[in-house]
This record gives structure tokens, C-alpha cells and sequence, in this order.
């Protein structure tokens, strides 16, 4: 329900290419996309995956397509899939021709470890005759040896040549419909590539941190480069590289996207405040307790968990509804007003009651069931937690006077004597 007050940066203008039926570039939504890890011929397995992908967020999902029986399961797999698939190819173009052959909506081709030019053209052709869009997949750990010597290394500028001498064997054969990542684990490295691609390309662009490794590391590293691109406008569709369950990646990627407001907010978005001396409550246990019960009912909500009713409504008046502990009380509120005080263990409970009624009513209809007094009370607890605590929870004044104190003691019992060195 909750909208960012601020946009972001304008996104820059680029073509559009479709990816089945989820477009990319020109304007599009930014895209999730996600790979599964498990054989490509595994048909089931590979499904009952991409399912998981699909549910978590992802709008595309990739699989490899290292061998026959790979390009044969994906003939299963695409008409039984929810999303788009795009088979990943590395060293073999017979591989792209059998995911071709197979119905794929699209492919990812290395032209670091695909490189013979009637090979690359040949895919080219098929897939501009049967209107299949190619992902120009450049990897600074496998970039091709000729521009790894030429450029002195995996710079910016030899990524993007070598998505540009790709580009350039596509046009040969009158194929265009084409998007383009550099990717490389170093995150300073990805965006300046990314950057220099946005200059060079009008082609939209996949973004990612490729080999981030696991989390919680490789969720930093992936969101610091790939936020940082999306917030300057760059960016079209992306992917994030986790060592993890590729459900993760999925997750990791959509919650990025509806974080930066670039996405509709699909499900549950929970902020907590990190705790301090007023904190009334455990707001660790209460917060992941009430994200275990709102997750499961899936309600796409910002909800608010506040360790006090001092600060706690206020500064989540943002959220669409909130929870704020006092004096073994919670006070629930919804945009800042309080609506209802219940009983401390009645808290989680209460809140997703609320959360619930709010999907289904909305706010206008639940703030005008508020109950009569919810305010008052809550007040009245505000202002007895700020008496009893006073504003110095972490009793600095106190501390000063005892240093005060000690040192006034201290000198009382004879400063240095004669003869001391301060050196
Ligand atoms: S809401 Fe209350 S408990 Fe939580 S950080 Fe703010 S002052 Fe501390």
C-alpha cells in the first residue's frame, strides 16, 4: 500500500526487446531473473524449481543447456512453465541451436568462450528467424584472451568491446534484438562497466554481480553494485549471482526492486526499529514472530514492529499499520493514529487481525472502526513511559556526575606531586 514519497532517478531511454511475454527496456518494469541448479534434464525437478522461482519473484528463469539430454528436457519444460525460460550456453553453439530447436524464449551466449564467428552468426540467424532475443553475457573472469591482453586486463573498456564486436557479428545477419551484461565479481568494476555500457548501448541491460557467493556477504556485494546502477537510472532486468538456494536470488532481487519503489510492492515489507534502552518488548522475538505470521498470509503490506510508544508511532507513521509496545500494552496503529490497545501477549495476534481487515476493507474503513479512547490511552502510556524514563535512557547525566565526582575526589587525595614527570 505504501508508496515512496521520492522517485528515483529517470531511467535511461533504451530499446525494447520481449523475453516471451515479459518485455524489457524502453520503460518496462525492471525484471527479476533467477537460474535454476538443478539438471537440465531432470524435467520435474527442474519445474517444481522454477515454480518456487516464479512464486519468490522471478519473471524469467534461466537453465543451462550444456548437453543434449538438456536441450531435450528443456522441450518439456518450456510449455509447462509459468515464466520465460532462456537456456544458458558457454563453448558449444549446437547448444543454441537445440534450445532453439527446443522453444526457448530466449539465450545467453559467452562470447568469451564462444568465439568462432560463423558459430556465433549461425545462432544469430536462427534465432532473428524465429524472433528469439539474445542475452550478450560478457563475464570479466572469462573475457576473451585477444581483449584481456589488449586492454591489460578485465578494464571497463574491454567488457563493453567485447558485448560491442558481438554486436557487431549480430548486425552482420540483421539481428538486433539483443541485451547486454558485463558482469565481474568486483562490485567497483561492474558499475563502472555498466556505466560505460549505458553510454556506449542503446540495448537494454542485465544487471549483475556474477560469483557474489554466499550471503549474507553476497547479498551486500550484489545490492551495492546493482542498486547503485538502478538508482542512476541504469538497468533493465537483473539477476543476483547468490551461492544459496536460487529462491533466494529470486526473493533478494524483488525485494531490492519494490525497496527502490521501482516494482509494486507484492508482498509483506516489515520494518523494526533496532531496539534501545525504552525498548518495552523482546522487538527481535515480536518482529520475527509477526513476519512468520504476516508471510504466511502473504498480505502486501509495510507493517511496523516499535519496541516503544514513545518514539514508536511517530516514526513509523509512514508504514500502513504498526505495532508500538507500552507498559505491557500494544498499541496498534495504522498511518500514525492509533486504532486499538491490546494486551502485550495480544500483540502478533492483533496485528495481523488488523493486517488482515486492512487488505480487505482498506484504511479509510478501519481507522473509521477505530475504537473510542485507543488515542487517549496510548497517550496516557506515552506519557507515564517518558516519565518513568525521563529522556535519558542511557544515563549520560548520571555518568557525568559520577565522573564528576571521581575526579573532584582525585584531587581532594593531592594532584601530582612535587617531582612528577608528565612526560
Ligand atoms: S521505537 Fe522506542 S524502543 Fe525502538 S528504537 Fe525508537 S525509542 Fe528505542
Amino acid at each position: 500500500m505504501s508508496r515512496p514519497a521520492v522517485s528515483m532517478a529517470e531511467r535511461r531511454p533504451t530499446r525494447r526487446i520481449h523475453i516471451g511475454s515479459v518485455p524489457i527496456g524502453a520503460g518496462a518494469p525492471v525484471s527479476v531473473q533467477s537460474m535454476t541448479t538443478t539438471k537440465t534434464a531432470d524435467v520435474e525437478g527442474t519445474l517444481a524449481q522454477i515454480y518456487a522461482l516464479a512464486a519468490a519473484g522471478a519473471d524469467i528463469v534461466r537453465c543451462t543447456c550444456n548437453e543434449e539430454e538438456a536441450a531435450e528436457g528443456l522441450a518439456h519444460i518450456v510449455p509447462r512453465s509459468p515464466v520465460p525460460i532462456v537456456a544458458d550456453i558457454h563453448f558449444h553453439h549446437e547448444m543454441a541451436l537445440a534450445a532453439l530447436e527446443a522453444g526457448v524464449q530466449g539465450l545467453r551466449l559467452n562470447p568469451g568462450n564462444l568465439r568462432k564467428e560463423a558459430e556465433i552468426k549461425q545462432v544469430a540467424a536462427e534465432a532473428r528467424d524465429r524472433g528469439v532475443p539474445i542475452r550478450i553475457g560478457v563475464n570479466a573472469g572469462s573475457l576473451h584472451p585477444e581483449l584481456y591482453k589488449r586492454f591489460g586486463g578485465a578494464t571497463p573498456e574491454a567488457l563493453v568491446e567485447s558485448a560491442r564486436m558481438e554486436l557487431a557479428l549480430f548486425a552482420d545477419v540483421g539481428f538486433e534484438d539483443v541485451k547486454i551484461s558485463v558482469k565481474a565479481s568486483s562490485v567497483p568494476l561492474m558499475i563502472a562497466a555498466y556505466r560505460l555500457a549505458s553510454e556506449t548501448f542503446d540495448h537494454p541491460l542485465h544487471l549483475g554481480v556474477t560469483e557474489a557467493g554466499p550471503p549474507p556477504a553476497g547479498l551486500i556485494k550484489a545490492t551495492a553494485g546493482i542498486a547503485t546502477l538502478l538508482a542512476e537510472g541504469i538497468g533493465d532486468t537483473l539477476r543476483y549471482s547468490l551461492t544459496a538456494d536460487p529462491v533466494e536470488e529470486a526473493r533478494a532481487g524483488r525485494q531490492l526492486l519494490e525497496a527502490l519503489g521501482l516494482r509494486e510492492r507484492k508482498g509483506l515489507d516489515l520494518i523494526a526499529c533496532p531496539s534501545c534502552g525504552r525498548a518495552e518488548i523482546d522487538v527481535i522475538g515480536v518482529a520475527a514472530a509477526a513476519q512468520r505470521a504476516l508471510e504466511e498470509r502473504n498480505l502486501p503490506l509495510q507493517v511496523a514492529v516499535m519496541g516503544c510508544v514513545v518514539n514508536g508511532p511517530g516514526e513509523a507513521r509512514e508504514a500502513d499499520i504498526g505495532i508500538a509496545a507500552g507498559r505491557h500494552k500494544g498499541h496498534l496503529f495504522i498511518k500514525g493514529k492509533i486504532v486499538r490497545v491490546v494486551q502485550e501477549q495480544d500483540m502478533v495476534s492483533a496485528l495481523v487481525d488488523e493486517a488482515e481487515k486492512l487488505v480487505a476493507e482498506g484504511i479509510e474503513a478501519r481507522l473509521a472502526a477505530a475504537d473510542v479512547g485507543a488515542e487517549a490511552a496510548a497517550e496516557a502510556d506515552r506519557r507515564a513511559l517518558l516519565e518513568r524514563k525521563g529522556t535519558d535512557v542511557n544515563h549520560t547525566g548520571e555518568r557525568i556526575d559520577h565522573i564528576r565526582r571521581a575526579v573532584a575526589s582525585g584531587q581532594r587525595a593531592g594532584g601530582p606531586g612535587e617531582g612528577d614527570d608528565a612526560r
